[in-house]
């Protein structure tokens, strides 16, 4: 029979209760209350602490104590474990009640007069109203403090635990403790200094934050090498929810450092790179939405702040803020220009995109925030498409796509579909074209060419290079005359300047290699000889965008070394027949190149070009006048033989052969009598057979000697 039965407070500790009660009859210890009350000594301090018993002892209705018992039936009708009301679950695994190792706040219980449930749940540490820690030990006997003790501020040992030195909590500590206390109660909360997401944990069920204060504290000392304490858990839980949301990204910062200095798991995903953290925050099934207040943050986080990886989009759950971080191809989307366009500004240095190695590629995390570049504004105006843009700019489609890719075109207006031009983009590109040329009179402009025109029909072999006119024009590398009108068909360019630079850009595109028409004119011979030499190896072979090219040096090279000697024979005004000749004579080495057709190619080296030079004047052309001789000898002979087949008279002067006369008909030169015996010898010997009347016939040629006819032949003069 207890003497005393105080009530309950509807907000006091169970546990508590029971020690007031034993205190109030005098008891040393709870454990007579509750033996009395017939609860098991195995029950005593566990939450299956059964009330019904508790209650009867007191003289109470069975369910009497049901509000401040750690157990009840839920909704379900299940039994569940509760602290004033609040579901605890079934299990108790995490421990969320101090049911062996009390804790008190010794103002609280010395103004109040009883325990209030707060001090029951393991995740306590501070007061939220004295801002203090709380007294777990005695700090006479140096013991733990226990339930079975004579009296609420009194230990086992007798001394007052009044008298324990606690200390200040952190403001933090304090804060998280009095929205813990306004959950419980139920009641509102005040603005802090902490600035804690209050409102957000206030709305979370008491056991989902008991099970995710820790982990949230635990998270915040991976990179703590101290013990990992329940109050230690507590404070950095407090730590890492303060400042909200700054301190909670100072914690996900840490892991994701933490994540990338582990080099052999090198992840690209927002999600694997914080992967135990996701995991044991958020895919925790037991905590359904409860965290997702946490959990959008940390997505926000991933969108706006980390900037080491792209937020996937399966995290986004259909929520398409607008990140700051996003991928190459959402960046160019949002661009509106290709993600190898992107690429290619990243690598030439007009924006960075961050380059996430992972195994065996790097992925790009890009900023849209960056300072390189220019948000695209939005604009009133007509998008056209491709191919009506590139009719109002009056230049081809393809330079312009390219110029839009290689940044040339700035587009600087959000278009509504991907494909097209913002109006406004293409007139400020046509101002800046138009721009650099100075209005001039269309008169008499001489040898021009305009800009629609290059672009539409100049060979640059690609849209690159028309694209590359257009930069150097913009870069004043190559200028126009003037233009005759605001349109891309009125800039005027000089017909020999965009030639050049066309054939210029052409030879640079492919690697200044040449053509073999080109390589031909360089060493004076033909195309089929180049590909010989190639084919032998005195060339190189540069594979070109059309054709199979020789390189510049390999040309340079061959002619430091070999001059042909059809280009030596024009120069010498000699044929190359006669210089090969020269060469055998002199024994000159020949490099004797094979053609498709004909005799080969023949070479010497430059090195043997002053010997070929004074053999060539050693032995002079011969030929011609050996031609000659025997030319003048055949007409001669064949006069002879007409004048005896006619039956007419040598011509005379005095009794001598008239050798001017003769020479005359015969279309040979009088000098010849002179220098030629053998002429000579012909007409006096035919002048002594008229002489001497004989019948002795005329020293005679070939029957076909005589088929040249007339006499008079046609002699090279
Ligand atoms: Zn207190
Ligand atoms: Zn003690």
């Amino acid at each position: 029979m207890l003497v005393r039965t105080p009530t309950h407070k509807p907000t006091e500790s169970l546990l508590g209760y029971v020690l007031r009660v034993s205190e109030a009859n005098g008891y040393e210890s709870p454990w007579h209350v509750l033996t009395y009350a017939g609860v098991d000594q195995g029950e005593m301090r566990t939450a299956g602490l059964p009330t019904s018993k508790l209650a009867a002892a007191l003289g109470r209705v069975p369910d009497a104590l049901d509000e401040i018992s750690y157990c009840g039936v839920g909704e379900a009708g299940q039994r569940e474990f509760r602290l004033l009301g609040h579901p605890l679950g079934r299990a108790l695994k995490y421990s969320p009640l101090r049911l062996k190792r009390p804790a008190i706040c010794s103002h609280c219980v010395a103004e109040h007069g009883y325990i209030d449930a707060f001090f029951d749940l393991s995740i306590v540490t501070a007061c939220p109203y004295h801002r203090c820690t709380l007294v777990d030990h005695c700090s006479t006997c140096g013991e733990a403090l226990s339930w079975f003790r004579p009296g609420l501020l009194t230990c086992k040992c007798g001394a007052s635990l009044a008298d324990v030195e606690i200390e200040q909590a952190p403001t933090e500590l304090a804060e998280l403790m009095a929205v813990l206390w306004a959950l419980i109660h139920r009641e509102a909360v005040k603005g802090g200094q902490a600035g804690l997401p209050a409102r957000q944990l206030l709305n979370m069920p008491l056991r989902s934050l008991l099970l995710n204060l820790p982990y949230i504290g635990h998270w915040n000392r991976v990179d703590s090498d101290n013990e990992n304490n329940a109050d230690a858990i507590t404070q950095a839980a407090a730590e890492a929810l303060s400042d909200w949301p700054n301190g909670f990204h100072r914690v996900l910062r840490r892991i994701g450092h933490r994540s990338l200095a582990d080099k052999s798991s090198a992840v690209y995903g927002f999600r694997k790179q914080f992967g135990q953290f996701y995991n044991q925050l958020f895919s925790n099934n037991s905590c359904g939405p409860d965290l997702s207040w946490l959990r959008d943050e940390f997505v926000r986080f991933g969108l706006m702040e980390w900037g080491e990886s792209v937020v996937d989009p399966k995290l986004l759950r259909g929520d398409t803020t607008n990140a700051r971080y996003v991928t190459k191809n959402e960046l160019a989307r949002q661009l509106d220009v290709s993600p190898a366009t992107l690429l290619k500004w990243h690598r030439d240095g007009l924006l960075t995109l961050k380059e996430v190695p992972t195994k065996g590629d790097i992925r790009y995390v890009a900023d849209t925030q960056s300072d390189g570049l220019q948000a695209p504004i939005p604009a009133e105006g007509s998008v056209l498409r491709m191919r009506a843009a590139a009719a109002y700019l009056r230049i081809p489609v393809s330079a312009l796509n390219h110029l839009k890719a290689t940044g040339l075109m700035e587009i600087r207006h959000r278009l509504k579909q991907r494909q097209g031009f913002h109006q406004a983009d293409l007139d400020a590109l046509r101002n800046r074209l138009i721009a650099l040329s100075p209005v001039i009179q269309s008169d008499d402009l001489g040898d021009v060419v305009d800009l629609e025109r290059i672009l539409r029909e100049y060979r640059f072999h690609t849209s690159a290079l028309k694209a590359g006119f257009v930069a150097a024009y913009l870069a004043g590398e190559i200028q126009s005359i003037g233009r005759t009108d605001d349109t891309l068909a009125g800039i005027m360019f000089s017909a020999q300047a965009v030639a050049t630079y066309v054939s210029d850009a052409r030879s640079k595109e492919a690697g200044g290699s040449l053509t073999c028409q080109v390589v031909a004119k360089l060493i004076r011979s033909e195309p089929h000889v180049v590909a010989s030499l190639q084919k032998l190896g005195y060339l190189d072979t540069v594979k070109g965008r059309e054709s199979l090219r020789v390189s510049q040096e390999s040309v340079d090279a061959f002619n430091a070394r070999y001059a042909s000697l059809s280009g030596l024979a024009s120069e010498l005004g000699s044929s190359s027949k006669r210089l090969l000749s020269l060469c055998n004579r002199g024994d000159l080495a020949v490099l004797s190149i094979p053609r498709s057709q004909g005799s080969p190619a023949p070479f010497i080296e430059r090195e043997n070009i002053a010997t070929l030079q004074t053999l060539s004047q050693k032995f002079p052309a011969r030929k011609p006048k050996a031609m000659d001789e025997t030319r003048t000898v055949t007409a001669v002979k064949l006069y002879l033989t007409n004048l005896k087949a006619l039956g007419a008279p040598l011509p005379r002067c005095g009794n001598k052969p008239n050798r001017r006369a003769i020479a005359m008909a015969c279309g040979i030169d009088r000098g010849v009598f002179y220098n030629n015996q053998e002429i000579s010898h012909l007409v006096d010997a035919y002048a002594a057979s008229e002489d001497a009347g004989t019948d002795k016939p005329a020293p005679l040629l070939g029957t076909d000697a005589l088929a040249h006819n007339p006499a008079r032949l046609p002699l090279a003069a």
